[in-house]
């Protein structure tokens, strides 16, 4: 018997819920939500303010520049959603980093809470009672957690079976390989303004095909990410 493809859910928790209006709305996302192998739900931090204002942040104790989001309103947005399938993430440049590794691991969840912060971050009691993982994108900092929420939702999806349409291309991936970065890709046409396709990739060799891809990727990821070769 055939078995029926998990959903993978999606919790975003925001207090910008339209800037996920377009975002998931192309290619391998979309398609993934249409089949239903993906769920996505967003809640708006201001639909749980008592205050007639609809006032989410506040001026941090202790003093110092800009707002910290609120714990009352992220409290109850996350009670709405959580059930006991949640994994609850914060996306934070503190946190942990998002490699691809960790997304395979992620993919394997069956619901995950994403809370966007924004202004100097969230109160830190949130992350206390709630946070099962802090997650960053990078060693830079954004102004809200929105483009990570959305960067974590597309590398882990991808991990979903059925998502991608040829499940081959995510082993050929750079990460996936044990070789580290992925090799160099030609399509039609074979020359153009005197620049030609490799001749070994028009030769219908598929063992030198595969050998020249082996040396390229170590070529590339010896000049662009030597780190890379040394966890190997
Ligand atoms: N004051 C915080 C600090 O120094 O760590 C930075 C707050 S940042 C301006 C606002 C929000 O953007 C954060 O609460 C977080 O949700 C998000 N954010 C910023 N950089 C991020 C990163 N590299 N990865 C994930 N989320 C990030």
């Amino acid at each position: 018997m055939q078995k029926t493809p998990k959903t993978l859910h999606f919790n975003i928790i925001t207090i910008f819920p339209n800037f996920f209006d377009s975002i998931f709305n192309h290619g391998v996302l979309k398609r993934a939500l249409k089949n239903q192998l993906i769920d996505i739900s967003i809640t708006n931090v201001r639909d749980f303010s008592k205050n007639k204002y609809k006032q989410i942040d506040d001026t941090p104790f202790g003093g110092g520049p800009g707002m910290v989001l609120m714990p009352e309103p992220l409290f109850k947005a996350i009670e709405q959603k959580k059930t006991v399938h949640s994994y609850v993430t914060y996306l934070s440049p503190q946190g942990k980093p998002l490699t691809q590794a960790k997304a395979k691991k992620l993919a394997s969840k069956k619901e995950i809470i994403l809370i966007c912060g924004r202004y100097e971050g969230i109160d830190q009691r949130v992350i206390d009672q709630y946070v099962d993982e802090e997650i960053s994108i990078g060693d830079y900092i954004l102004s809200g957690g929105e483009i990570a929420a959305a960067v974590l939702i597309e590398a882990v999806s991808r991990f979903i079976p059925g998502v991608l349409g040829n499940e081959e291309s995510k082993t050929n991936e750079t990460f996936s390989q044990s070789i580290g970065l992925g090799f160099p890709q030609y399509t039609k046409p074979r020359e153009i303004d005197g620049m030609e396709v490799p001749a070994v990739l028009l030769s219908g060799n598929h063992k030198k095909i595969e050998e020249w891809r082996q040396k390229k990727a170590l070529e590339k990821t010896r000049k662009v990410r030597p780190d890379l070769l040394k966890k190997l």
